[in-house]
């Protein structure tokens, strides 16, 4: 009552709309502080429920997986991968790495894009997987550091299912309007039918024309085809790619030999070890 009595009205509401601003904003601290907390353990397999399963093409299909609860997220951070457990046609246990196409804004599940091979081994135990089976995932793993705008630009070359981490960086980078990185991706496949996400790919081509440009290249085009043939060349990578410099970062992801050559062609154009990175 003496506390009432004290201060005038002016100053009651001047303490309650103080009080109220510590409240709100000690609210809006824990919300952008404490992130959910991700559902992967790096030393222990768990199981992940698969919800839906949906064939993209004979040997390509995007793999849902239920997390714990409607408000849960994986947890990995940008560019890195999970560890997937299976069995192969011998029922001989097999570990592979794959790299969810979904983030941590998509809440409550995460999607893999997984080509299947004919005599490969985790292929095999995709291709048998039927909804409601559970899959062993272990994570998170990978050196990859994502930090927005931690280069001017990114170049990325990727062939074949490659595409998934670059995928991922790029959208983390898109989807936030603070990050102004520019992204060139070359994407290389065999055959035009080998590219994966190529609706995801060309809707952010054409949603931001100035931040993120793709070139496919393809091994053996269509008839008709704008892009690049052959394998990926020190001349695409000169005309498609940022020029080497101390604020750029060259990333790579592909099937080995392609690896290998990408490294030899980035070097012999000046590209120092420190710009380029291989997932
Ligand atoms: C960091 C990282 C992330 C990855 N993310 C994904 C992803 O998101 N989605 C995805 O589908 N894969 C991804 N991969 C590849 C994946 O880990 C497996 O290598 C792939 O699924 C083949 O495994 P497998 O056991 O079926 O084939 P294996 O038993 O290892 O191979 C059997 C045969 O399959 C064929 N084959 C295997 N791999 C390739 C290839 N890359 N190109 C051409 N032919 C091949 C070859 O003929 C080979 O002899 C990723 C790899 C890495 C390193």
């Amino acid at each position: 009552m003496e506390f009432l009595q004290s201060h005038s009205r002016v100053e009651m509401i001047s303490m309650a709309v103080a009080l109220a601003a510590i409240v709100g904003g000690t609210a809006y601290y824990y919300y952008v502080t404490k992130k959910p907390k991700g559902c992967l353990d790096p030393e222990n397999f768990k199981e992940f429920k698969l919800v839906k399963r949906t064939q993209l093409s004979h040997n390509v299909a995007t793999f849902r997986f239920d997390l714990p609860t409607s408000d849960s997220v994986l947890g990995l951070p940008i560019g890195q991968h999970i560890s997937c457990r299976g069995k192969d046609s011998l029922d001989e246990e097999v570990v592979k790495a794959y790299t969810p196409t979904t983030l941590d804004t998509d809440v409550g599940y995460f999607e893999l894009v997984v080509k299947m091979y004919p005599q490969g081994r985790m292929s095999h135990y995709f291709r048998e997987m039927q909804e409601g089976d559970y899959m062993a995932v272990k994570g998170p793993k990978g050196r990859f550091k994502y930090q927005p705008n931690q280069v001017r630009a990114f170049g990325m070359i990727a062939g074949g299912t490659g595409i998934t981490p670059m995928f991922q960086v790029a959208r983390a980078i898109l989807e936030n309007p603070q990050d102004k990185t520019n992204i060139n991706l070359i994407y290389a496949n065999v055959t035009y039918d080998d590219i994966l996400l190529k609706e995801e790919l060309d809707a952010f081509a054409i949603k931001f024309p100035n931040q993120f440009k793709i070139y496919y290249v393809l091994n053996q085009p269509p008839q008709v085809w704008d892009g690049g043939v052959g394998f990926v060349s020190k001349e695409m990578i000169q005309t498609h790619c940022p020029a080497p410099a101390s604020d750029i970062k060259m990333l790579r992801c592909g099937p080995p030999p392609m690896n290998k050559v990408m490294a030899a062609h980035l070097e012999a154009l000046g590209y120092s070890p420190q710009m380029q990175f291989q997932f």
